[in-house]
């Protein structure tokens, strides 16, 4: 079998994505890409009662390699991604409850906190386009450009990574950020982090990455 270990970790990753709440049903999808092939959710299959034989392996063209399931009906937005960010190697898409409260009503989400310096700053929310489409695909990649998260419109979150840990874990951070928003919007006008303020937060984070580095190979 091609990719056991990659399709083993999608079918976990799915499985998270449900059990942690960040899903409901079959909605939301995951895949990690190794060269030219990508290992993807199969579309509308129980994420309970999957095996690695299960997730789809295709090019990136979207075609079928090898798997016993339809591909996910979001993997030409996958594709897209993957086409226009070579240093991607992992997506995690979601109908997450905050993240898709945000996008009917916001064009973005600001820097309410400094944790967003890992999905690269505030958060656009990609135009509407029909689930499936190429035209979805487009705007959504074009509104992830230079971040690792990006809202879609009246449907839910897209977060990258160079792992599924690290996309999953942005994905969980995006929606923890939509719910404190969603939260302070309720009860008054909530202070937005400066751009300043974000770069000396991503310098923190550096300095103390830097720091663990050290301290592990002592
Ligand atoms: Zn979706």
């Amino acid at each position: 079998m091609l990719y056991q270990q990659q399709r083993t970790e999608v079918g976990e990753k799915a499985l998270a994505l449900l059990t942690t709440g960040l899903i409901v049903g079959t909605s939301g999808n995951v895949s990690i890409r190794v060269g030219e092939h990508v290992a993807i959710t199969p579309s509308g299959r129980d994420y309970r009662t999957l095996t690695p034989a299960d997730i789809a392996v295709v090019n990136l063209k979207g075609e079928v390699i090898e798997g016993n399931s339809l591909p996910s009906s979001e993997t030409p937005l996958h594709m897209a991604v993957y086409d226009s960010n070579p240093d991607v190697t992992a997506i995690v898409h979601a109908h997450s409850i905050y993240a898709t409260a945000i996008s009917t009503v916001l064009d973005q989400l600001p820097t309410i906190h400094y944790q967003m310096v890992e999905l690269g700053g505030s958060v656009q929310v990609a135009p509407y386009r029909t689930f499936g489409t190429a035209e979805l695909a487009e705007v959504t990649s074009k509104a992830l450009q230079g971040r690792s998260a990006v809202i879609m419109k009246n449907h839910g979150s897209l977060t990258t990574g160079d792992s599924l840990d690290k996309a999953l874990s942005r994905c969980i951070t995006l929606e923890w950020c939509s719910k404190v928003y969603l939260r302070a919007m309720s009860v008054g006008s909530p202070n937005i982090l400066s751009d300043k303020e974000m770069e000396l937060a991503k310098n923190q984070m550096e300095s103390f990455e830097q720091r663990r580095d050290a301290f592990r190979s002592t």
